[in-house]
């Protein structure tokens, strides 16, 4: 089936078009900039920038997929989770293109949708096999910190355990707001880090000792780290020493890689499922990638990691998550869904 995806569930305006697992378009606006001055996404500065945003980015899409809108088969639009306001203009968008167009409307899960991307195929896109299940995916991005079981991508997802307090990409962004560098924070440590030495300071591995474990085995936490980091850059400032930022955000870097992987190299390790999918801006990570390479080899875990315009939020794998729902001859949403902030990850479709 040709189906459009809409996702607009943070500062992403995604329209994407696929035909079954072929990539046609993938055209992403993102409203940034925007949010850069105030060092985190304002939920109603995106909202704006979506309503702006959609109709341009539905023709761009159309027009690269060079198919008419009377060809879409169905549509498919990221319900939840994210920002509430957000998320409004891509349902209210897909509602009204549905109707119009008289054709069925999927509304589906974001994080899922993110797993879904790993299936397309295409254009500079992958030619790896299909996805295999089960699958452990690490999902990390500015709003999401979570682990999951994928059993079916269509039918059975679990989440293992998720963040307590910050995304990992909030993380970066406030450690980098710290180190004084500029917003989004996660490319800057990056750059940064890449001089410094990630064994200089011994930061927490967030709910790691024992006693944690046993309660939050799979769960994350990145609050007690950013607070770990400020206090040791403010004690350098008192001290009157200069703060070796590279080291610091090696540093930095080194235990929220350290943290990410172990856990969820302990998940496949567990559960016996020997395959690993990674999804999220925060893939973008060199030292991410690499660690996780690293350790999957030596686990005997297959890594499977879609390109970067894949990982981060974009519509074409919600397209690609409601063509599966299609083929896997699931009954379209009814009009009566609305965007769900919470929705959880067991509920693939809205
Ligand atoms: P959502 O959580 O809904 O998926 P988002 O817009 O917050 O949405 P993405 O756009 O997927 O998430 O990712 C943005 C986040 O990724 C930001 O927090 C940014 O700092 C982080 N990020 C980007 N590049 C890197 C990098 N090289 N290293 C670490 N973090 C990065
Ligand atoms: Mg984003
Ligand atoms: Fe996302």
């Amino acid at each position: 089936p040709l189906v459009l995806g809409i996702e607009t569930s943070c500062d992403e305006t995604g329209i994407g078009i696929v035909r079954g697992t072929t990539l046609l378009s993938n055209t992403i606006a993102s409203s940034m900039d925007e949010h850069a001055r105030y060092g985190g996404v304002v939920p109603e500065v995106a909202a704006r920038a979506h309503l702006e945003e959609m109709v341009p980015a539905i023709h761009a899409a159309l027009a690269e997929a060079g198919v008419g809108l009377n060809e879409i088969d169905a549509i498919a639009v990221t319900s939840g989770p994210g920002l509430a306001g957000a998320l409004m203009v891509g349902v209210g968008a897909a509602k009204s293109l549905a109707v119009a167009l008289d054709v069925p409307i999927y509304a589906v899960n974001h994080l899922v949708g993110h797993v879904g991307a790993d299936l397309l195929r295409g254009e500079g896109v992958t030619t790896d096999a299909p996805l295999e299940y089960p699958t452990i995916a690490l999902l990390v991005s500015g709003g999401h910190t979570s682990l999951l079981l994928v059993r079916d991508l269509v039918s059975d997802v679990e989440l293992l355990g998720e963040t307590i307090d910050d995304a990992a990409g909030e993380a970066f962004d406030k450690v980098a707001r710290v180190l004084g560098l500029p917003y989004p924070g996660g490319p800057q440590i990056d750059r940064v880090a890449a001089t410094g030495d990630p064994t200089a300071i011994r930061f927490p591995r967030g709910l790691s000792h024992q006693k944690d474990v046993a309660k939050h085995r799979y769960d994350f936490s990145f609050s007690g780290l950013k607070t770990s980091v400020a206090r040791w850059v403010e004690q350098k400032g008192d001290a009157g020493e200069t703060v070796p930022i590279d080291d610091v955000a090696a540093s930095f870097r080194e235990a929220v890689v350290d943290v990410l992987l172990t856990k969820a190299v302990a998940a496949c390790t567990d559960l016996g499922v020997p395959r690993l999918l990674l999804g999220g801006g925060v893939i973008a990570n060199a030292r991410l990638r690499q660690v996780a390479q690293e350790r999957t080899c030596a686990a005997g875990i297959a890594l499977r990691i879609p390109p970067l315009s894949l990982c981060t939020d974009n519509g074409a794998m919600i397209a690609a998550l409601g063509a599966q729902l299609i083929m896997a001859g699931h009954e379209p949403s009814t009009l009566d869904f609305g965007a769900d902030s919470t929705l959880p990850v067991s509920q693939i479709q809205a």
